[in-house]
């Protein structure tokens, strides 16, 4: 099972049930969808799964952030329900996405022909709201424009956090979603934790701890931005905090170079961490 994939409800290219076709292609056994921030693929993902005999997991990768750094965090089997706290606070990140996406374009626009409407129409296009916008779809909109010619380049030279065009968003303290996600009958996986190169992305290795302490399910260890040492920090704390170790490939379509199913979670640690779960799905 791939425990990480991204569909164009969020920032990937392939439409929730082109995900899965992706997934059947790759001869795996299913896969979650864990778009950021939001679960609005979840039904067409699930239905095109159930077609092509795939099992399908309900995910999302949260945006959180513990002391200064921006913290992604996997959830798995959470309440779908609009009503759940987790939701509400969900709600919040992407109105803070939506503002900060436009922000951003407002300041680049003044340096490269891109324009706010000319972002939200290419991710209309693909299926996501002006809610889910986030830099990849910036990046494209300048490729479009001929300003840039790959999302790297983008990422690079325009969108990297200290340039001037960057703009934070306002995302959930990780201890805090750690909670919500428990409350909505779900289980948390910290994603790519130690992937360097990512500026103030991941934790400390002290963080990691603590996160685990407070209640954190599982680590994702086999993700491409872990290199072995990392992998071996990090499955070696998941065994001292009894945590569950996962993989996934963070597959984004043609937006990034991750391949479905080039990281997979083993059965085993995919029954453990469906134990820690309190769902009904
Ligand atoms: P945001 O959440 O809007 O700050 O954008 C971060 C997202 O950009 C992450 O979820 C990654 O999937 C994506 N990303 C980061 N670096 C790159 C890159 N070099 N090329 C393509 N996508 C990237
Ligand atoms: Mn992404
Ligand atoms: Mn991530
Ligand atoms: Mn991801």
């Amino acid at each position: 099972m791939d425990l990480h994939t991204h569909s164009a409800v969020s920032d990937g290219t392939d439409s929730p049930a082109g995900v899965a076709r992706t997934a059947h292609s790759a001869r795996i056994a299913g896969f979650a969808l864990t778009d950021h921030d939001t679960t609005a693929g979840w039904a067409d993902a699930s239905a095109a799964a159930q077609e092509l005999g795939l099992t399908f997991i309900p995910g999302i990768e949260v945006s959180t952030r513990f002391r200064g750094r921006s913290v992604h965090m996997l959830a798995y089997w959470i309440n779908p329900s609009e009503n759940t706290a987790l939701a509400h606070r969900l709600h919040a990140v992407r109105e803070s996405r939506r503002k900060r996406a436009q922000k951003m374009v407002e300041r680049i626009a003044a340096d490269f022909p891109i324009t706010w409407d000319s972002v939200c129409e290419l991710a209309a296009a693909r299926g996501a709201g002006p809610r889910s916008i986030g830099r990849p779809h910036i990046a494209d909109a300048l490729i479009a424009a001929g300003s840039v010619g790959t999302r790297d380049e983008a990422f690079g030279a325009i969108l990297t956090p200290d340039s001037p065009y960057y703009v934070p968003y306002d995302a959930i303290d990780s201890v805090e979603a750690i909670a919500l996600i428990a409350q909505a009958g779900g289980v948390s996986v910290g994603a790519h934790l130690l992937s360097g190169g990512r500026g103030d992305h991941g934790a400390e290795a002290s963080g990691i701890r603590d996160l685990l302490d407070a209640g954190l399910c599982g680590l994702e260890v086999d993700h491409r931005e872990h290199a072995e040492p990392e992998r071996t920090v990090l499955r070696t704390m998941a065994a001292h905090a009894g945590a569950v170790i996962t993989g996934g490939s963070d597959y984004h379509g043609s937006g990034k170079p991750n391949r479905i199913g080039e990281n997979l979670t083993s059965p085993d640690q995919l029954e453990a961490l469906y134990s820690r779960a309190s769902t009904t799905q």
